[in-house]
């Protein structure tokens, strides 16, 4: 899972502020994996293309995954802490809301759309989204125009991909004037697994220190990603796994601007 990105201390920080898997955050991980794999298994999940319903239970058993991760990261930032870090993420910062969010999955594309519909928003952050994605296309092409490949295929263009875009300080689609996430129960795992241990100052990439910054990635066990994947593949809706244009191919594309059927 991608994440937004992080500093050129990775590996330093990654050394101080391991992923936990311990007697404590496994079994966390194991319930949120077996959560995916039992929505895997609905047939309705392998006909949502067609039908654009899914059980109700899928969406209380997707709640209850995501209920389990935030308890994860409760637990995984509350050891850090307690080595002496300090967590300067927390309300009315919105440092890392210049990134593009990326290693979003279908699954959590739609609980997303399906919650900006039930607000009565679907309109307005399409269009957002939409937009995003035209600031996303500009940095490709001056990419391409700078000498890399029509595509974007090796993992080191892709980085720098999404590093020139946050230089290009577009805010993302849902963050309000007061810098407020407006999705914030419904926002991605790529957002919520993200942690700055330095002040938000370094969360610039245009900070002349921004590469001594100390960002970290909280991503789930490998065993909830490819749950997640196993599920994606079931859905087969195909999209980008980037925020902007994900959800402006979801909306447009996949569901054109209906609702999700809970049955
Ligand atoms: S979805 Fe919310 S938390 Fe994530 S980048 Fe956008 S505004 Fe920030």
């Amino acid at each position: 899972m991608t994440g937004f990105p992080i500093s050129g201390q990775q590996s330093d920080a990654a050394l101080v502020i391991p992923q936990l898997d311990d007697h404590q955050s496994r079994p966390l991980m194991a319930k949120m994996a077996r959560i995916f794999r039992e929505i895997a298994a609905m047939s309705e999940v392998k006909r949502f293309r067609q039908h654009l319903s899914l059980p109700e239970d899928t969406r209380r058993l997707s709640q209850r995954a995501f209920r389990l991760y935030d308890e994860y990261l409760i637990y995984t930032i509350g050891k850090v802490q307690k080595k002496g870090w300090r967590v300067y993420c927390g309300p009315g910062c919105a440092a890392c809301c210049f990134n593009m969010p990326a290693g979003i999955s279908n699954w959590e594309f739609l609980i997303i759309y399906d919650h900006i519909q039930q607000a009565g928003q679907l309109g307005k952050f399409f269009r957002r989204s939409l937009e995003s994605y035209q600031v996303l296309d500009r940095v490709k092409r001056q990419l391409v125009n700078g000498g890399i490949e029509q595509q974007i295929e090796s993992k080191s263009e892709y980085d720098t991909l999404l590093h020139n875009y946050s230089l290009a300080k577009n805010s993302c689609s849902f963050l309000s004037d007061t810098q407020e996430c407006l999705i914030y129960s419904a926002r991605p795992l790529a957002c919520k697994m993200h942690f700055a241990f330095t002040p938000p100052e370094l969360c610039d990439p245009a900070h002349h220190l921004f590469s001594q910054g100390v960002r970290v990635n909280l991503s789930p066990h490998a065993e909830v990603e490819d749950e997640l994947k196993q599920l994606d593949g079931h859905l087969n809706l195909a999209l980008s796994d980037l925020l902007a244009p994900g959800l402006a191919a979801l909306t447009a594309n996949v569901m054109r601007f209906s609702t999700i059927t809970w049955t």
